[in-house]
């Protein structure tokens, strides 16, 4: 499911419009981050081969 509520950064308000706030103009941001990504699958990756290699005490 996509999420399809924006938040404009610069009065707060929620809109359903992809590219400007209908109140104030300003950008709209999507209010939550996205769950993975790419950079952190591979910390994550790097953080476990560093606690397996005994350089992170548990
Ligand atoms: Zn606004």
């Amino acid at each position: 499911m996509r999420w399809l509520l924006r938040r404009c950064t610069r009065c707060g308000r929620y809109t359903l419009r992809r590219d400007r706030c209908p109140v104030c103009g300003g950008p709209v941001r999507v209010p939550h981050p996205p769950r993975f990504s790419p950079d952190d699958r591979f910390l994550r990756y790097k953080y476990l081969m560093a606690k397996k290699a005994g350089l992170i005490p548990p």
